[in-house]
């Protein structure tokens, strides 16, 4: 190096000596420019291959490796102007020529049918824009979401009265049924309680009468039961259910509402154990099956309705007729609200929906079989579960007899004469003090003397209904104890009126129940 040098400043130098007139000022400036031009060149591929290995995202890589490639190669051909000023290695550099030659061919052609594309790439601006867009679009969609939702909440009002409407239709319809039932009922008492009053002293007998007045009243009480489903929106309960005693309590309403022509068998397979469900609403849902059935069936023929294991968890309840049957068309529709093939005023098509309804929220399925002429199976799947030890009535409802577990001074509040009356007795006989009011004014007037541990109130009066009383009553003395006794089911509105801190009893009310009851409370 030192060597060339001093050939460069004696001016021998060759081989360029003569193309560069001798003059080392030209040969400097060569030099130089060289240099810096091959320094910049290395340096640029660096930057391009650095930028493209942190930014694998970017479209084109290939592209910038085969620019680095070519810029290297021009940076080389440079550095080889320097070194034959001096060696005339010409044959070296045409070999890194030929390679730049090579490497920019392929990048200049390539270069042209990407430029499109390049040109296509988003500029950040062009992508914000993009992105106001999408946001509008989003708040766009999300007002229309608001408004479907509005939509959707005002059918549901729509579809509730229309179901309120509906089940008073099937009220006029099941009155016929229930009241000849009950007056076979009311015939039951009232015949035991004229044969008590005929021959009070065979206590035997007496025994007896009254035992199948007590009888003929439970049996009433689930009738009611029934009809208040459909006249009230119940508070659905669920317990365990012991699918086998629910169908056999129920087979007789089921033989009176499908009508002498229409032969129903009821089979129930032994030990079947309990579902999870709301007693009332699954009776009503097989009632609503086997009345759909019965309309199949106008001219008559067979109705079984069956119980039986359908899988180690799982109970199956089949509703099988001989019917007309469905199309796959009407299938397909019948588990919806409202869909009906039946006239006006026959149909409220809330039948099989409602049956779905208290399938799933059994945890359950309800499967629909069927082909037209061929009649129909209807399955009510239901998980089971294990029957609830206190739900089968042991030990709970205490037996009058036993007695209450603590005395108590109790108020009682009850317009209905009579049955103030019977149930002030029940409670004495239990060993209770017990105070009788008529009205809520008269029972706010005792309360102003005295504190009793417990007020037993009546709902439904004229004047100052239950839940009235209960808050002044609870204003006046914040310890006593509330228990309603209420004929009705709609047993929400109480819950509203008085934030559910009170029990609930529904009338008729055994004195077993009301014990239990008023210990509970007590304790
Ligand atoms: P509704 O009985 O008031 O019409 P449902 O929801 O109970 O309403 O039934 C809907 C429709 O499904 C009925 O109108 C009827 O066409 C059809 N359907 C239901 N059960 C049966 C059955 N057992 N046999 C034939 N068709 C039935
Ligand atoms: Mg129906």
């Amino acid at each position: 190096m030192l060597e060339s040098a001093r050939a460069f400043f004696a001016g021998d130098y060759a081989p360029h000596g003569y193309c560069l007139l001798w003059q080392p000022e030209l040969i400097w400036t060569h030099v130089v420019s060289d240099a810096l031009i091959a320094a910049s060149y290395f340096s640029i591929p660096i930057a391009l291959v650095t930028f493209v290995r942190k930014r694998p995202d970017v479209e084109f890589g290939k592209m910038f490796w085969l620019f680095a490639l070519f810029i290297l190669s021009c940076g080389l051909t440079h550095v080889m102007g320097i070194w034959n000023l001096w060696h005339g290695d010409y044959a070296a550099e045409a070999t890194i020529k030929a390679i730049t030659a090579i490497a920019s061919v392929p990048t200049a052609i390539l270069l042209w049918p990407l430029l499109p594309r390049a040109l296509a790439i988003p500029s950040p601006s062009m992508l914000q824009k993009k992105n106001d867009e999408l946001a509008a679009a989003l708040a766009e969609r999300d007002s229309a979401l608001e408004q479907l939702r509005g939509e959707v909440a005002q059918r549901e009002r729509a579809e509730a009265a229309l179901v309120q409407a509906n089940k008073m239709e099937a009220v006029g319809q099941l009155t016929g049924g229930i009241a000849h039932d009950f007056n076979n009922l009311l015939q039951a008492i009232s015949g035991n309680l004229e044969l008590i009053q005929m021959a009070p002293d065979n206590r035997d007998k007496v025994v007896r009468w009254a035992g199948n007045a007590a009888q003929a009243t439970e049996r009433g009480a689930r009738l009611t039961g029934q009809l208040l489903t459909f006249s009230r929106r119940q508070r659905l309960e669920a317990t365990a259910v012991d699918v086998g005693g629910l169908l056999h309590d129920m087979s007789d309403f089921l033989r009176n509402s499908v009508g002498p022509t229409i032969e129903l068998d009821v089979e129930i397979a032994p030990g079947l154990g309990a579902v999870r469900s709301d007693a009332t609403q699954l009776e009503l849902a097989i009632l609503n099956l086997a009345i759909n059935s019965r309309d199949a069936m106008p001219q008559g023929g067979r109705l079984l309705v069956q119980a039986a294991t359908d899988a180690p968890d799982r109970i199956a309840v089949r509703i099988v007729d001989e019917g007309v049957g469905m199309t796959p068309e009407v299938v397909e529709r019948a588990l919806e609200p409202f869909f009906t093939t039946k006239g006006p005023g026959r149909g409220t098509g809330l039948g099989l929906s409602m049956a779905y309804g208290v399938a799933r929220a059994a945890g359950g399925d309800l499967r629909i079989d069927s082909e037209p002429g061929k009649g129909t199976t209807v399955t009510l799947y239901l998980p089971r579960e294990e029957i609830i030890r206190s739900a089968a009535g042991t030990g709970r409802e205490k037996s009058p007899r036993d007695g209450p577990a603590r005395l108590t001074d109790i108020l009682l509040v009850d317009d209905d004469r009579e049955v103030r009356q019977t149930i002030a007795d029940m409670l004495r006989k239990q060993g209770h003090q017990v105070t009788e009011a008529e009205n809520g004014p008269q029972a706010l007037l005792e309360l102003e003397r005295w504190s009793p541990s417990l007020l037993l109130l009546d709902f439904a009066m004229p004047g100052m209904n239950g839940a009235q009383v209960a808050a002044t009553a609870l204003e006046m003395r914040p310890d006593v104890k509330l228990l309603f006794l209420t004929g009705y089911s709609d047993s929400e509105a109480i819950d509203r009126a008085v934030d559910g801190r009170v029990r609930i009893l529904k009338k008729p009310v055994s004195a077993g129940a009301l014990a239990a009851a008023i210990d509970a409370l007590i304790d």
